[in-house]
């Protein structure tokens, strides 16, 4: 696309005044020297590198162009330590094999990630997802998301991702246990409690943990805090089971606090019907708002009455059911097959299930519905055309690195408890998380303004997380 162009070291190139003007957009031009914006020659690397990784790209393309400011304003010192290229690239990326055997004696084998992406400021943290779609470029755009998350939280955490392509649903307890404990048998080679911490994410519950905790103590021959999101009963944190759609609630009440709305009184359409949207809805209805729908992957619920959270738990958490037997026992709940939750008349939207799940389309409709903001409690459920299109069309809009923050930064607490052997009450682990999501907000909030991109959190949230990372990485050398 660039046919005269200059890469570093101030190459003087003549390229036509139409070239020049053409390149002018996107590019740097002085003193008769046309060189490419740092930040486009790495997206151009990137994109050469991991073409086959879409989801991975997006991530990357999203942080990228909102840290323009903050690299224009630095260009020569992070281009000559190659920042971005290293910040692009993950520090270590481990894939291996992980064999299985069904209730029937059949072997199966699975394949098991662990993406240590970032530890600039502390070891690498972040979940464990199983799921079928599950392959690299998911899990490094899970983990690239995670390192400016973590940041975000003001606590010393590091980004990473993991997971596998295993599927535990229609699972016996019996099959999770074999392929957890062989998912184990390789991942514990390369995690510990100041090495990489993980935790849970889609299709990694409580049960899973417990499995895999079990394999690494008998492994390793050491109880510490390894993994997070564990049982009560062996270190695990109070709220953590809470923390992410708490936390969501948290945030988004603090956003609409700023901008002249209050969350009480407002209706809300959350998407998923797992950890994330059960405890989005049920801070939600303390905070005396009203969220009317929930979907799952093969359909929704609208229940006008407001979700019974309780019901919702019993079929999701206890029966792990279809939505079906939801709308079953309310009087008035409609159940819809396929996806449809943004179509509902709300104040507030979460999208809570999974990435890009809220599309253009979507988004017009929520915004001609009269939507005042969407707040992702999902890593990445909002695409890029979405992002920009609620953005353009004055919807508040809060990106899951910054709104969805409250697990992991639960999680750090619980490492805190387990460095100390202690365990914290619930209320003092959800009053420090209350205090970091509305921290995180004003952090975005902040970090926005100063780059003179008011209100805009996605920026906000990128450039917060970025500058602590970028620094780190600079005080630590070329590594
Ligand atoms: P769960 O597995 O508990 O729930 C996921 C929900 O989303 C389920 O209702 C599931 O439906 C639905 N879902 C999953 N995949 C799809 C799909 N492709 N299409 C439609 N629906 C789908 O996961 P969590 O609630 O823990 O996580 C949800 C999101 O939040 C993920 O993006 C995760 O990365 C993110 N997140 C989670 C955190 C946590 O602490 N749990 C922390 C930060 C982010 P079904 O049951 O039918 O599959």
């Amino acid at each position: 696309m660039h046919a005269k162009r200059c890469y570093n070291r101030g190459v003087v190139e003549n390229g036509t005044a139409l070239e020049r003007r053409f390149c002018r957009r996107q590019e740097i031009f002085c003193k008769g020297v046309i060189q490419m914006a740092y930040v486009d020659e790495v997206l151009e690397q990137v994109r050469k590198k991991n073409a086959a990784e879409p989801e991975f790209l997006q991530a990357v393309d999203e942080v990228l162009n909102s840290l323009r400011p903050v690299i224009e304003a630095n260009e020569e010192k992070y281009r000559s330590q190659a920042l971005l290229e290293r910040l692009c690239e993950p520090e270590r990326q481990i894939k291996f094999r992980v064999p299985w055997i069904d209730d029937q004696g059949k072997v199966h084998v699975n394949i098991g990630y662990r993406v240590q992406f970032n530890s600039a400021i502390g070891p690498y943290k972040g979940g464990l997802r199983l799921h079928p779609s599950v392959n690299l470029g998911i899990i490094k755009f899970l983990g690239f998301e995670q390192i400016f998350k973590n940041s975000l939280t003001g606590l010393p955490i590091g980004g990473g991702k993991g997971g596998s392509d295993f599927d535990p649903k229609g699972k016996s307890d019996r099959e999770v246990m074999n392929f957890c404990q062989s998912f184990m048998t390789e991942l514990c080679k390369y995690i510990g409690a100041d090495a990489d911490v993980p935790a849970g994410d889609i299709g990694t519950g409580a049960r899973e943990i417990g499995y895999m905790f079990g394999q690494y103590k008998r492994i390793r021959g050491v109880y510490e805090g390894v993994l997070t999101g564990k049982g009560l009963s062996y270190g695990g944190s109070l709220a953590r089971t809470e923390a992410t759609g708490y936390g969501l609630l948290y945030l988004t009440e603090e956003m609409l606090k700023c901008n002249g709305h209050e969350l009480e009184g407002k209706t809300i359409a959350v998407s998923g019907a797992g950890n994330v949207a059960i405890y989005a809805c049920e801070k939600a209805i303390q905070l005396g708002a009203k969220p009317v729908t929930v979907s799952d992957s093969t359909g929704w619920v609208y229940d006008p009455d407001g979700i019974d959270v309780n019901l919702l738990k019993e079929v999701k958490e206890v029966r792990r059911a279809r939505l079906t037997e939801y709308a079953r026992a309310r009087a008035n709940a409609q159940y819809h097959e396929g996806r449809g939750v943004w179509s509902v008349r709300c104040d507030i939207a979460l999208p809570c299930a999974t990435q890009n799940e809220l599309l253009l389309d979507d988004a017009k409709m929520l915004a001609a519905n009269g939507c005042i903001a969407v707040a992702e409690g999902a890593n990445m459920p909002t695409t890029l055309e979405a992002t920009r299109y609620l953005q353009a069309n004055h919807v508040l809009f809060a990106p899951g690195k910054a709104s969805n923050a409250g697990g992991v930064a639960t999680s750090a607490l619980e490492m805190s408890q387990n460095s100390e052997r202690l365990s914290w009450s619930f209320e003092r682990v959800d009053s420090r998380l209350q205090n970091i999501m509305v921290n995180i907000f004003h952090n975005a909030d902040e970090a926005a303004r100063k780059y003179g991109l008011e209100g805009d959190y996605v920026a906000g949230a990128n450039i917060a997380g970025f500058e602590k990372v970028a620094d780190a990485m600079l005080a630590q050398g070329i590594c």
